[in-house]
């Protein structure tokens, strides 16, 4: 663990072993339907292009991602299969779209007639997926105006419809009918202007919770991404091999035996209860490890729990680990297993007042992410070195 970029001493790890385990999982749960993997957000912060390859080795049919820039990056590192971009489409982003063969996403009259007269203009036949809005009233074309805007596709040679989809809106609130009324009215659209045409067309709505819950919600291809990364708080009897394949660790960096009552860190929001040891972990909100976990996140040392003392500071945070003792240089862990215990993303969005994808998405890039497999341990930038 010492060749981090940098010898940088806190890091994100991922088990990419299990990653591949909780792929197959659910391709095993969901059967024929095909698996499109978003890896939007730097695959949910576990890294876009090893995640994204790892995918690929463990057959998923299909990647998502939110933007151009994300679907460029990954035809860069030489990744083949088809890539859907589910993110607005801008003008400026069409013949960067046609350059690195993404599928994208018509989700108005209105882009279709733009993106159209683009196409024209560069002579080029492009993959689109029709996006309708089944009650997110996020992006995508209502119910009413569909048929026209699919005689529009329909009447354009530059044009080709591979795919219809929906986004679910209330599928984490289990107690809520909308879901299945979301389902019946894209089944409803999809059989009176999809079912009956003579090419077959991807029609996918599941998002994890649609996977997990509503098997009459997969169609022909779903796209679960909390469920896969191992963060879907509610994994069902038959997915228990599920697991998450990401943990963040640091090495200590100081520690020292600190008086009864004395202030610890910014504000001196935490007064030592007794005489006590104290460690610093550098790793604070600068890499994302948010602030509002001040005085409520725990870490792990050597399978034991202990409470951060005081405000989390940009770069570093206090840990009170009472009467124990400990090395500087030691690894503990903030985000994963160490013996029996384990601080897992959903305690730590818990105490945020926010979800797991949150917490994932906001780790940047001043921690290096090092992958896990069967024959090696590979650091990111190592693993884009390989991959090109
Ligand atoms: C992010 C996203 C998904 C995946 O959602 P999860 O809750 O992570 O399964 C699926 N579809 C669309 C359109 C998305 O934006």
């Amino acid at each position: 663990m010492n060749n981090s970029p940098f010898g940088h001493p806190a890091w994100i790890e991922i088990d990419l072993i299990q990653f591949k385990k909780n792929i197959l999982k659910v391709k095993e749960y969901i059967g024929q339907t095909w698996l499109c993997l978003p890896v939007k957000a730097n695959a949910y912060g576990h890294g876009l292009i090893p995640i994204a390859l790892a995918a690929c080795e463990a057959g998923v049919d299909y990647l998502c991602v939110s933007c151009l820039q994300e679907g460029a990056l990954l035809r860069r590192a030489g990744i083949q299969i088809p890539i859907l971009v589910l993110g607005a489409i801008h003008q400026d982003q069409i013949s960067g779209l046609i350059h690195h063969n993404l599928e994208f996403t018509i989700d108005s009259a209105f882009k279709a007639k733009m993106i159209a007269d683009i196409c024209q203009q560069l002579r080029k036949v492009v993959k689109v997926h029709l996006e309708i809005d089944t009650g997110m009233q996020r992006t995508g074309v209502s119910i009413e105006a569909a048929a026209e805007v699919i005689a529009f596709i329909d009447s354009c040679p530059c044009f080709e419809l591979v795919g219809v989809y929906s986004h679910f809106a209330m599928v984490d609130d289990l107690e809520s009918s909308f879901t299945s009324q979301q389902i019946q009215v894209f089944k409803k659209f999809t059989e009176s202007y999809i079912a009956k045409r003579d090419k077959k067309i991807i029609c996918h709505i599941a998002n994890s919770g649609g996977v997990a819950y509503f098997p009459d919600s997969y169609m022909d291809m779903v796209r679960p991404g909390i469920l896969v990364f191992g963060h879907y708080s509610h994994i069902p009897q038959a997915l228990k091999g599920i697991q998450p394949c990401f943990m963040l660790r640091a090495k200590i960096a100081y520690s020292k035996l600190v008086p009864k009552g004395e202030g610890i860190s910014y504000g001196h929001r935490y007064t030592t209860p007794v005489n006590t040891r104290i460690i610093t972990i550098p790793l604070g909100y600068g890499d994302g490890f948010r602030r509002s976990l001040s005085n409520k996140a725990h870490i792990l040392m050597k399978g034991k729990r202990y409470p951060i003392a005081g405000t989390i500071c940009m770069d570093q945070f206090m840990v009170d680990i009472g009467q124990d003792s400990a090395q500087i240089g030691d690894t503990v862990t903030i985000i994963g297993q160490d013996g029996r215990e384990e601080i897992t993303v959903n305690e730590i969005g818990m105490l945020c007042d926010t979800i797991s994808y949150e917490i994932l998405c906001g780790f940047n890039s001043r921690l290096p992410r090092v992958y896990h497999t069967e024959n090696n341990s590979l650091w990111e930038n190592e693993y884009l070195d390989f991959s090109f």
